[in-house]
């Protein structure tokens, strides 16, 4: 979005305004379609979809090789995105922002090349019991190969992490504490800011998984005083395949590329090689060019909505759908600390997730029944798996009645 563009005020999203659902075409080619999986990924607006067929239809050429007009600007577009982006999360410069494939890559970047640079046998990395496995898995693989220690934060009886336990355990040896900004299986928002703060205090680093907090929150890497923060397109409305990391600029530059190849080299020979600074130095190969572009423009288009007016309208959502599913008998939805965002997670007496997920889906309700990556938390929950309902700025209070009452109708189907 230009700098002057006009902001949409709140009530673009109240009744009787453009429903943004029309922004998205799925629903126009599927109007039944109740979607309540956006935690998985979000569906995508036409400004996005239009933005990457443009690119292949009228610009298509590679990024940072071509003299020609095509490729140049492919490449000016495509540096123009790190600008949207280094802007979206408030970063102090471009530099800072990595495109990568998504979280998932981002956080095994870390753990690939800040690990084994920065840490030796014996130190602590420590993550909390709400991690998505991609914030577990990557630290097992590094522990496995130089002999780290992973150190675990409990979550308390309300479901959020517990503070007193993450203040003991954060040791003189722990150099990095993984936490994710909101857990995507229960919705739980962690108190981030605090959490950098006491790491820092202890001389640790911070990773900020933010893979469930950008869709729905404005994030302020500098406020935050994160070290690495990460998230992916594709749950930004954005495509899939492009995703970021950002880091503090000192910090990347002290790291080591963790993959080789064309355009994070300044000079190559058989005897040496000579890499460029960051960004480009952790971008080895052709980036996925078109996802990255239509980063941006999901980045736009959120912009125009406006955090206030989509902040408003999922947390009345989110109120609507809680008061709906704690009417329901037999119905427990997971606690998630003292602040939840946009996810309800809960399981049916009787009924296991995954038959629930299947009747719900007859009712065109589309929802993730499992354990949600995170198979940790939901051992320590007591369950194997829950049904998940995930909003996005384009559900209406319609889609969460539609899931109350395809669930009593699930209910009634299995009392007969
Ligand atoms: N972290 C969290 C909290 C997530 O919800 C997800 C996606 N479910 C990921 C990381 C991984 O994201 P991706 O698969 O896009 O890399």
């Amino acid at each position: 979005m230009s700098a002057g563009a006009p902001k949409l005020a709140a009530a673009t999203l109240r009744p009787n305004r453009r429903r943004l659902r029309e922004d998205f075409p799925i629903f126009g080619a599927h109007p039944e379609l109740v979607y309540l999986d956006s935690g998985a990924s979000a569906q995508k607006p036409q400004a996005v979809i239009d933005r990457v067929s443009r690119f292949y239809e009228t610009g298509y050429a590679n990024i940072h090789r071509g003299v020609y007009g095509l490729s140049a600007q492919a490449t000016e577009d495509y540096d123009a995105t790190r600008r949207t982006v280094a802007r979206f999360l408030n970063a102090r410069e471009e530099a800072e922002i990595v495109f990568v494939r998504g979280a998932t890559e981002a956080i095994n970047l870390v753990a690939q090349s800040w690990g084994p640079s920065h840490l030796v046998a014996g130190d602590h990395v420590l993550l909390t019991e709400l991690e998505h496995h991609a914030n577990i898995v990557p630290w097992q693989l590094l522990r496995d190969r130089i002999g780290i220690l992973l150190d675990v934060v409990p979550i308390d009886d309300e479901g959020g992490v517990d503070m007193a336990a993450f203040r003991a355990l954060l040791g003189p040896r722990t150099r990095l504490v993984g936490v994710t900004h909101v857990a995507n299986a229960t919705g739980a928002v962690n108190p981030v800011a605090e959490i950098v703060r006491l790491a820092h205090a202890a001389g640790a680093l911070v990773l900020v998984d933010g893979a469930q907090a950008v869709p729905h929150r404005p994030v302020d890497v500098q406020a935050l005083d994160a070290d690495f923060y990460v998230f992916s397109g594709h749950k930004l409305y954005g495509p899939t395949g492009a995703g970021v990391l950002y880091g503090k600029a000192d910090i990347l530059r002290a790291m080591p590329p963790w993959q080789g190849g064309g355009d994070m080299i300044l000079s190559v020979s058989f005897e040496h090689t000579e890499f460029q600074d960051i960004p480009a130095r952790f971008e080895a190969g052709t980036p996925d060019i078109a996802g990255v572009l239509g980063l941006a423009t999901a980045i736009d288009y959120v912009g125009e909505i406006g955090w206030d007016a989509i902040r408003t309208h999922e947390r009345d959502l989110l109120a609507h759908g809680l008061k709906l599913l704690q009417e329901i008998p037999g119905l427990h939805v997971v606690p998630a600390g003292k602040e939840r965002a946009s996810i309800l997670s809960f399981t049916v007496e009787g009924i296991h997730p995954h038959d629930l997920g299947t009747i719900l889906d007859r009712h065109h309700v589309a929802v993730r029944a499992g354990h949600h990556c995170a198979q940790p938390l939901l051992a320590k929950l007591g369950v194997h798996s829950t049904v998940r309902a995930s909003l996005g700025l384009y559900n209406e209070a319609s889609d969460l009645d539609a899931l109350a009452a395809a669930l009593r109708a699930a209910q009634r189907m299995f009392k007969r």
